[in-house]
C-alpha cells in the first residue's frame, strides 16, 4: 500500500540524451503530420515513420512491445489509441491520433497528436477540432502544473481540471502516462485525473510522458478483439490523444518532443520553458 516507488532521476547528461530521442520523435510526428490527407492509408503513415527511424539510424521503440509490429499506433475516429496501421483510408473530416516514438542510443522518446483531416461535414469538422483543441490544452495545462509541482500526481488534477472546465467530456482511466528513459514506459504512472495518493517527488532528473486521451462522450472503451490492440469508444464517441515528453529541470520544464521545448504551448500558462544548457545539443533548437 505504501510501497516506495523507485524511480531513478536522470543525470543532466542524460535528460540532454533523451532529448536527443525526443526531437528524433518530433521529426517523425511532423513528417507524418504533413502528408495527413484524404487517400492515404493509415500503413503509408507507418512507412513514412519508418523511413524518417532509419534515416537516423535509430529504431522503433513500438516494435519493442511483444506483439506489435508497427513503428507508430494510427487511431481514427471512435478509436482513441493503439490503433494498428493497416489498409484503412483517410477520409475528410476523420480525426486521426498519430502516437510515435524512437529509441536513439538506448534513450526513447514517445509522442503525440491529433488532427482533423480537412473537409468533410462541417457540425462533425468542428466537434473533432474542438475536442483535439480540449485535450491538446489539457496536455499543456498538466505539463504547466509540473512547473511548480511538488508532486507528480498534481499534474493529473490539473489536467482533468482544464479539460471538466471545457464541458462534457470523457477522460480515459484504464490508459495513462509514464516515466520514460532507458525504457519507454518506467515507473512512475502519470494519471490524466486526480487521484489521492500524491505520487513521486517533481524534482530535476524526473523525465514522465504526459498523454491525455478524452473523448467527446463517455470513459468506456474496448479492445478490438480481432487485432487485440486498436482502443475504441464503448459509445461510439470520437477520440483525441495529445503525449509529449517532458524534463523537470533545475528552473522548470523542459518538453523534449517540441522544437521549442515548449515555449509556444506553455505561454498562455504563464510558464516558460527552463532548458538544460551544455552538453551538445545545439541553442538555436529551443528557439526554431
Ligand atoms: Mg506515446
Ligand atoms: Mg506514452
Amino acid at each position: 500500500m505504501f510501497r516506495r516507488l523507485q524511480y531513478r532521476y536522470k543525470t543532466a547528461e542524460q535528460v540532454l540524451a533523451i532529448r536527443r530521442a525526443g526531437l528524433l520523435t518530433e521529426r517523425i510526428c511532423s513528417a507524418v503530420r504533413q502528408r495527413i490527407a484524404p487517400g492515404i492509408t493509415t500503413l503509408e503513415l507507418d512507412r513514412i515513420a519508418q523511413d524518417v527511424i532509419n534515416g537516423a539510424g535509430a529504431s522503433a521503440n513500438f516494435k519493442l512491445e511483444p506483439g506489435y509490429t508497427h513503428a507508430i499506433c494510427v487511431s481514427v475516429n471512435d478509436e482513441i489509441v493503439h490503433g494498428v496501421p493497416g489498409a484503412r483510408v483517410l477520409a475528410p473530416g476523420d480525426i486521426v491520433s498519430v502516437d510515435a516514438g524512437a529509441e536513439l542510443d538506448g534513450w526513447n522518446g514517445d509522442s503525440a497528436f491529433t488532427v482533423v483531416v480537412p473537409g468533410g461535414e462541417s457540425t462533425m469538422r468542428h466537434r473533432r477540432e474542438t475536442l483535439s483543441a480540449v485535450t491538446e490544452q489539457s496536455m499543456w495545462a498538466g505539463i504547466a502544473a509540473l512547473a511548480d509541482a511538488r508532486r507528480v500526481n498534481e499534474v493529473g488534477t490539473a489536467v482533468e481540471r482544464y479539460i471538466e472546465d471545457q464541458g462534457d467530456y470523457g477522460i480515459l482511466r484504464e490508459y495513462v502516462g509514464h516515466g520514460i528513459g532507458r525504457s519507454m514506459h518506467e515507473e512512475p504512472a502519470v494519471f490524466n485525473y486526480h487521484v489521492r495518493m500524491p505520487g513521486p517527488e517533481v524534482r530535476p532528473g524526473l523525465v514522465i510522458c504526459i498523454e491525455p486521451m478524452v473523448t467527446d462522450g463517455g470513459e468506456e472503451t474496448d479492445t478490438d478483439p480481432e487485432d487485440g490492440w486498436t482502443v475504441r469508444t464503448s459509445d461510439g464517441s470520437n477520440g483525441a490523444h495529445w503525449e509529449h515528453e517532458v524534463a523537470v529541470t533545475d528552473g522548470g520544464v523542459w518538453v523534449l518532443t517540441a522544437k521549442d521545448g515548449g515555449r509556444e504551448g506553455l505561454a498562455p500558462f504563464g510558464v516558460e520553458p527552463s532548458p538544460i544548457v551544455g552538453g551538445d545539443t545545439p541553442g538555436e533548437e529551443l528557439t526554431a
